[in-house]
């Protein structure tokens, strides 16, 4: 019998699925469900974003595109990255791929070899170790608990540079913790990353445009802009325009590497379709009411969930100024019991509040922090305050 390849040995089905799929046979077995599991955006992108797309359905070539993307698209996206403060880039440092997600396995391809170091902060979003783990690198996880806020620090970042990783990833705003770097944090960061030249850079800040509390969307690049020649910043329309499903993503970096990039495309996945490609080019240069709009809404749902969590004797959650989520340290839960069932962990915990109360969290272990939990607040507006509500009568209840 022929064996599968070791690197699907190594890759794990997502935690955050298994727990999206309880819910979802609970649901389908009738029980009330509350879901603040999954992170997709509950919102739609704008009428001129389907009518791009129909129009140019009405004259679809069918043919294939360009493997870096179609200059329209790279156009858009380099007015698009002016506006959030990066100068100097053009067609030639960009590229695109089928969603970041894509985008980030080209980029692991593109820069690590197999055994190569890749650091990033704990908590991170789960893909991260599964792309080094597929790729044979091994990743340095920096642990950035909730006593830190969740952030990395220079001290902590220039002794993981010291072990000069090929890669250092970073993610702002953060998912799962919400959590949203200022200029002067990034700068100091940057002042760090300066004095290591022989690390890649690559920003996955994918929720740029969900930043709350005035604090803007700052990049290391701006901070010192001689970073530029080996930082990658990646984006998607995913959660910026509620497009998930269209899966759109870009970068911007160094033109070897948007080359590099564009060559793996030209052998993974050839180009996108020309309708996405239209719809992708209204979402970036039309009108931006919906992200605007999206923003203060999600800002307004962050203040219900903070309050809500705050009101839990035991429950610590840094305050989330950027995406959809928030990561409560729920440790204080660890060693006591729910009826008959033991908390013994954030696993056990989440199992025991969906089971019992029908809400579907993610365990912080599958985010690289087993003491807290992810919240995913993008659920309609209306089951936000029941299902919290829930969460506190969970936790009065606990033995
Ligand atoms: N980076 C982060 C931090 C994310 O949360 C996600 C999506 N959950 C992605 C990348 C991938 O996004 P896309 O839909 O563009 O593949």
């Amino acid at each position: 019998m022929p064996q599968l390849a070791q690197r699907v040995g190594r890759a794990k089905p997502s935690a955050i699925m298994v727990i999206a799929e309880k819910a979802r046979q609970l649901k389908a077995a009738g029980r009330d469900i509350i879901s603040f599991s999954i992170g997709v955006p509950n919102f739609l992108p704008g009428e001129h974003v389907y009518a791009a797309a129909r129009e140019a359905l009405s004259h679809d070539s069918g043919q294939y595109g360009s493997n870096r993307g179609a200059e329209p698209l790279l156009d858009a996206f380099l007015k698009h990255i002016e506006a959030l403060g990066f100068r100097g880039y053009g067609r030639m440092n960009l590229s695109i791929g089928i969603g970041a997600k894509q985008v980030l396995y080209n980029l692991a391809e593109a820069l690590l070899d197999e055994g190569d170091e890749i650091a990033f902060a704990a908590p991170f979003w789960t893909t991260y170790r599964d792309i080094a783990d597929i790729v044979g690198a091994k990743a340095n996880i920096l642990h950035c608990g909730p006593e830190r806020n969740y952030k990395l620090v220079p001290a902590q970042l220039d002794a993981a540079l010291a072990r000069r990783p090929k890669v250092f990833l970073f993610n702002n705003p953060s998912n799962p913790t919400g959590m949203v770097y200022t200029r002067e944090e990034i700068a100091a960061l940057a002042d760090v990353l300066a004095d290591h030249p022989d690390t890649w850079i690559v920003t996955d800040d994918i929720y740029n445009s969900m930043v709350f509390d005035g604090i803007g969307y700052h990049n290391f690049v701006f901070a010192r802009p001689e970073l530029k020649d080996r930082l990658v910043f990646v984006d998607s329309l995913s959660k910026t325009y509620g497009m998930p499903g269209w899966r759109v993503g870009l970068m911007a970096g160094p033109e070897a590497v948007a080359r590099a990039v564009t060559t793996l495309n030209s052998n993974h996945i050839t180009s996108l379709p020309e309708v996405i490609t239209a719809a992708a080019v209204a979402a970036l240069a039309g009108p931006q009411d919906v992200p605007q709009a999206k923003c203060a809404e999600f800002a307004a749902k962050r203040d219900t969930v903070v309050a809500a969590l705050a009101a839990i004797p035991g429950v610590v959650c840094p305050r989330p100024q950027g995406a959809f989520y928030a990561f409560p340290d729920i440790s204080a839960a660890f060693g006591r019991r729910h009826g008959d069932t033991p908390i013994d962990s954030d696993v056990a915990f989440c199992a025991a509040l969906l089971e019992a109360k029908g809400v579907a969290c993610v365990p912080g272990s599958a985010f690289g922090e087993p003491r807290a939990m992810r919240i995913s607040y993008t659920c309609p507006a209306a089951q936000l305050q029941p299902g919290l509500e829930r969460i506190q009568a969970f936790f009065a209840e606990l033995t």
